[in-house]
């Protein structure tokens, strides 16, 4: 825009992100969003922050995050494959923290009320083109995956606890099902597919529920209250600076392959978008250190899964067994002399996969 206000389209975890760290520079900001409010992209669920290698506050202080975010942790996990269902104690140790999504105490809504401390503007129900503005960070624009939730009405299910469940009968291919308590009284059901799989998404979760027993056990006869769900497009841009607009978070194509993780993508891109554009780096050179290594990561996962599916995690989870204590780091060979070289010809099998298959 030229009046030398910044202008964002989307305000998702990617835009509010990139909104703050502007007006904090000094910068006049307004952020364009499609919907009523911030918040309505999604019925109130918990997702996991993954890549962030600190705590979640040093992390969200590093992107210039000032907002109060309530983080949830759950000590105890059921970690299903399609041959075993395995109880681990993480002690202390939790894989992720989870933050809300959707609705008044999401992520993105305290990211909202910073922004909007901050003075910067915004515009609902908004009719924007992507050409009108110096910042896209509008979300999925292809779905390469996706993923629907259901919430249930109380279950018996442990509030300490979440489950992952690794079985392609019910998440084909390669990709997961999961259990979380999300208040006291609800817990979310949520299947992920890769893309020939989207459209038998409800039955895979109506199926799950009928034939894996520990699913049955906590789901069957529930009442289900609502549902929610989206795409996830994921792909490496060669630049994310178009005709001089900067592309953030998923409108980049900054996801994770393997899991579907896409929010610290989406907060990393935000705030080196915004130091981009006030002088303080370049922005692809940016994301191309901070974000593309883990997407070349998670490429290189997903082609084992891609094409031996579930079978991946059953090797890796082969050590473990009911009652473990501790973490599941040892799950990946992170430090044999094998895994680099691996990763790497991994993550050219994939891209030649997606050539040949057009999915991920
Ligand atoms: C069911 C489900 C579960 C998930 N679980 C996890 C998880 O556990 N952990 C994780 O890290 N990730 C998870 N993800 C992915 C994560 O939600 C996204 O990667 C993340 O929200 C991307 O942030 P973003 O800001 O790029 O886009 P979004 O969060 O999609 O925000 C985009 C915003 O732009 C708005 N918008 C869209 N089009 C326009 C337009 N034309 N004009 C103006 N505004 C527009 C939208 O309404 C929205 O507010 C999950 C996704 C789904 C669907």
């Amino acid at each position: 825009m030229s009046d030398g206000m910044r202008s964002i389209l989307g305000a998702g975890p990617a835009g509010l992100t990139c909104a703050i760290n502007l007006a904090k520079s000094g910068e006049r900001v307004k952020v364009y969003e499609i919907r009523k409010d911030v918040g309505m992209r999604f019925h109130p669920n918990l997702q996991g922050l993954k890549y962030l290698y600190m705590p979640p506050e040093e992390f969200m202080a590093k992107m210039g995050i000032g907002a109060r975010i309530e983080y949830r942790y759950f000590p105890k996990a059921y970690i299903c494959t399609r041959k075993r269902e395995i109880e681990f104690d993480m002690s202390g140790r939790p894989l992720l923290p989870f933050v809300e999504r959707g609705g008044r105490n999401s992520l993105e809504y305290r990211l909202y009320e910073e922004a909007l401390s901050l003075g910067v503007e915004f515009e609902f129900g908004s009719k924007r083109q992507e050409r009108e503005v110096d910042v896209v960070a509008s979300g999925a624009k292809r779905a390469d995956a996706a993923a629907v939730g259901r919430i249930y009405e109380d279950t018996d299910f442990p509030r300490d606890h979440y489950l992952v469940m690794f079985d392609d009968r019910f998440s084909p291919k390669g990709w997961y099902s999961y259990i979380i308590p999300t208040g006291k009284d609800v817990v979310e059901f949520v299947t992920c597919v890769s893309k020939p799989y989207i459209p038998l998404l409800h039955k895979l979760l109506d199926k799950a529920i009928l034939e894996r027993r520990i699913i049955g056990d906590f789901l069957a006869g529930k009442k289900i209250l609502a549902s929610f769900g989206g795409a996830g497009g994921v792909w490496i841009p060669k630049t994310a600076v178009k005709e001089g607009r900067y592309y953030v978070g998923e409108a980049a194509g900054f996801q994770d392959a393997f899991m579907g993780f896409g929010i610290t993508h989406a907060i990393r891109s935000g705030k080196f978008a915004a130091d981009a554009m006030v002088g303080k780096g370049n922005y692809d050179a940016m994301w191309k250190r901070e974000i593309l290594p883990y997407m070349r990561k998670d490429f290189a996962w997903r082609f084992p899964a891609a094409i031996l599916g579930d079978w991946v995690i059953e090797l890796g989870m082969r050590k473990y067994s009911d009652k473990n204590r501790g973490d599941l780091s040892g799950a990946i060979p992170e430090k044999s002399w094998w895994y680099k070289p691996a990763e790497a010809i991994c993550f050219h099998l994939e891209q030649l996969h997606y050539a040949l298959s057009g999915s991920w």
